[in-house]
């Protein structure tokens, strides 16, 4: 069943002290619901209410609030966001998960903990957070997630292995959930965006040049995307402005092999351009 009127609404946002997360926060208070920011920065969160408490909602009743320092890859600390977002709201309608990480690099480099770090952010703490929030929507017999995949889930990406199985983790995950819950009133949003001006980007510097970052999405745009497909029951949202990545998801989709090398000796020319321009 579609979320289709947000007024009154209660939604927990993981990483919603920036970025993705707290644009989709403002989104969606703006349009009345009751909002509860998750995120491992408690300074962050902080500032985040205050600039929502400043905002003006353009509906008369303005939602609610809450803001709790949690890890996601903690399970403790997640139950208690999901027991205290019920206790205080009555109830769970969304769950955003957009706490995430980036990182980047050859394989050869990448070391176990990078990894293990990635994953448990990335994937577990997707997982997590559905797990805990799920008793609370299976009782209203109704409830929505959106997870926060990446263009990167739908295409390898080289120098992102680790971040690309993170988040073909989280797809692969939405996939097999929304199989298991035919027909039960519980919904998942997957998104899939190409890059977004946001601090992980920014923080990205050489390898970001090295990657060929093109950033031309703005939080606010993904969060005002967020809400349409959510509001229109979609699950997947994809979104690609350039032509380069909308062409390789196309070709991934039909020829996979044929992606994967084209994906490569691209990649290999931009680094021999590079380097040449440096020489
Ligand atoms: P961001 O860095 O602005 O926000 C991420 C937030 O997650 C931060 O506030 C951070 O403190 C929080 N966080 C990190 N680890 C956490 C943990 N263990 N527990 C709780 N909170 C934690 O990044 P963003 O760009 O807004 O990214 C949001 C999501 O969107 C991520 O999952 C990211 O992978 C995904 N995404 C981002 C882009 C992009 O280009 N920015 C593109 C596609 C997908």
């Amino acid at each position: 069943m579609a979320l289709t009127n947000f007024e009154g609404a209660v939604a927990v946002i993981t990483g919603g002290a920036s970025g993705i997360g707290f644009a989709t926060a403002k989104a969606l208070r703006s349009k009345g619901a009751h909002v509860v920011l998750a995120d491992i920065n408690s300074q962050g969160l902080q500032q985040a209410e205050e600039q929502l408490r400043q905002q003006q909602p353009a509906t008369t009743r303005a939602g609610g609030i809450l803001t709790m320092v949690t890890d996601v890859t903690n399970e403790e600390q997640v139950e208690e966001l999901m027991r205290q977002t019920s206790t205080n709201f009555g109830r769970i309608d969304l769950v955003v998960t957009s706490a995430g990480i980036g990182a980047g690099g050859p394989i050869d480099s990448f070391s176990v903990s990078q990894m293990q770090t990635l994953m448990n952010i990335n994937f577990m703490g997707t997982y997590i957070c559905t797990h805990a929030a799920l008793p609370y929507m299976r009782q209203q017999g109704a409830g929505h997630f959106v997870f926060l995949s990446s263009v990167a889930g739908k295409l390898g990406v080289p120098f992102l292995s680790g971040y690309c199985a993170s988040k073909w983790a989280v797809r692969g995950f939405a996939s097999a959930l929304r199989a298991e819950w035919y027909n039960s009133g519980l919904g998942i949003t997957t998104v899939y965006p190409d890059w977004v001006d946001t601090p992980m980007v920014q923080k990205e510097g050489e390898v970001a040049q090295i990657m060929g970052v093109q950033v031309l999405l703005t939080p606010d745009q993904v969060a005002s995307e967020i809400l349409q497909a959510v509001a229109d029951g979609r699950p997947d949202l994809t979104l690609a402005p350039t032509q380069a990545t909308s062409l390789g998801l196309q070709l991934y989709k039909e020829d996979p092999d044929k992606a994967e090398q084209l994906m490569g000796a691209s990649f290999y020319e931009r680094i021999a351009r590079l380097s040449s321009n440096q020489d």
